[in-house]
């Protein structure tokens, strides 16, 4: 649904120009959180919770904006958005919404009750005096987008989070290859400064490990990643049919899964043959507490479901698509003779003992040196390796490039032309 606001500050002037605060996230990585006012029009570009614990997250309760717009689903890009004042439109994908809600539910929490409107992508909207065109593209989220704002014949462009070596990557091909012109302000994430991707370039890489590790396995294999990456579920998919094992998901998975039904039949779901889905009682609970929400999906559930007596018989038929807080049921499999294979496909960092809040992350490093387990590293990076950038940054060729979910915002000037830097809080004009 499109929507003009109806801003209650009448009177100030047609035209004036386009301003531009970083709320936050000009010198880390998440939190994302941007100003934009325009005549007589304020935007809010995501609404991002900070990843790092010693950043404080931004105070937007009395922040009285027309609109916010979210460009994907992960929380340090819309955690806050619930902080807003009451009744603040929020703009998000379809299916990021409905990605958004999932983990809401599974962990016993209500759906948010904000004033939700859609976009499509490439469709420009209006709200107020700002045109806004969003531009899908390839992240480890799904449904993520960049955005082109224009107002007073300004066009700003934000990246967002994207990569070009993910499933979906010729989206960013793309705005290489046919790129917007006239930029006047380019905000470009610089997750991967100081970083590299090359262990595992792309999904590809990935998915061929998964395989060599499960193809000869002797007991389970056990993927640690998020659920709402569905290039990795892909990937676990392709690696389980070509070693000929099946694929379990949990209930939250299968949810996930059934979400991107909305835009496509191609990923894959519950009701594959190589698919099991395995009940645990607390997401079941989940499921018949809330039966009009779910409709008929517990029912359908149950036709594919695997007992865990069929796991205990023949482990070395199944790849577990898991998470680190199922190391008590990982721990059942551990078995030195024949170690428990356990695929790690997500951030090391979440290993490196200073995120208090994914519970898990000990005791899945512990494995490391577990003589009973098989730990295995297999992970591709939701975001581009500088050499993508710059060819983004090229193609681009803005007036002015500002570093945002960075670390390094100032070394952005050495990798690229025409870099402004801003701190967080700090008003600027585009000209
Ligand atoms: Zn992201």
């Amino acid at each position: 649904m499109l929507r003009c606001s109806n801003n209650a500050r009448k009177g100030s002037p047609k035209w004036a120009p386009m301003k531009v605060t970083i709320l936050k996230g000009s010198h880390e990585i998440g939190g994302n959180c941007i100003q934009l006012s325009s005549g007589s029009t304020t935007l809010l570009l995501d609404a991002g919770l900070p990843l790092s614990a010693e950043s404080q997250p931004v105070d937007l309760s009395r922040l009285s904006v027309d609109a916010l717009l979210v460009s994907h689903p992960h929380q340090d890009h819309f955690g806050l958005m619930a902080t807003l004042p009451p009744g603040t439109p929020v703009y998000i994908g379809r299916l990021a919404r409905s990605l958004i809600d999932a983990p809401q539910l599974f962990i016993g929490k209500d759906r948010y009750a904000l004033n939700f409107y859609d976009f499509q992508a490439w469709q420009p909207f209006t709200i107020g005096d700002f045109t806004i065109t969003p531009y899908l593209v390839d992240h480890s989220a799904t449904d993520a987008y960049a955005f082109l704002i224009e107002a007073e014949g300004k066009r700003l462009f934000y990246s967002g989070d994207l990569r070009s070596h993910g499933r979906k990557g010729i989206l960013f091909e793309n705005l290489v290859k046919h790129p917007i012109r006239d930029i006047d302000v380019l905000f470009l994430e610089g997750t991967m400064l100081h970083r590299s991707n090359d262990l595992f370039p792309d999904e590809t890489a990935v998915e061929e490990t998964i395989f060599q590790t499960i193809r000869q396995q002797k007991n389970i294999s056990f993927l640690l990643a998020s659920s709402q990456n569905i290039d990795r579920i892909v990937s676990a998919f392709r690696a389980c049919k070509r070693a000929g094992k099946l694929l379990v998901i949990d209930i939250y998975t299968a949810w996930v899964l059934e979400q991107l039904r909305q835009v496509t039949q191609n990923t894959p779901a519950m009701d594959w043959p190589e698919i099991r889905v395995f009940a645990r009682y607390s997401q079941d609970e989940i499921l018949k507490t809330n039966p009009d929400y779910f409709e008929d999906f517990r029912k359908r559930l149950y036709r594919h479901r695997v007992m865990p007596k069929e796991l205990r018989e023949t482990p070395e038929a199944f790849l577990y698509f898991g998470k680190m807080s199922g190391f008590r049921f990982i721990d059942k499999f551990k078995n030195a003779a024949a170690p428990v294979n356990v695929i790690y496909s997500q951030w090391l960092g979440y290993l490196a003992g200073k995120h208090a809040d994914y519970y898990g992350s000990d005791q899945i490093a512990a494995y490391r040196s577990d003589p009973a387990v098989n730990f295995v590293y297999a992970h591709t990076s939701g975001h581009a390796p500088v050499a993508d950038l710059q060819r983004l940054a090229a193609a681009l060729n803005p007036r002015k490039l500002v570093p945002i979910h960075t670390e390094h915002g100032e070394d952005f000037s050495q990798i690229f032309a025409t870099v402004v830097t801003h701190n967080d809080g700090e008003v600027f004009v585009v000209e």
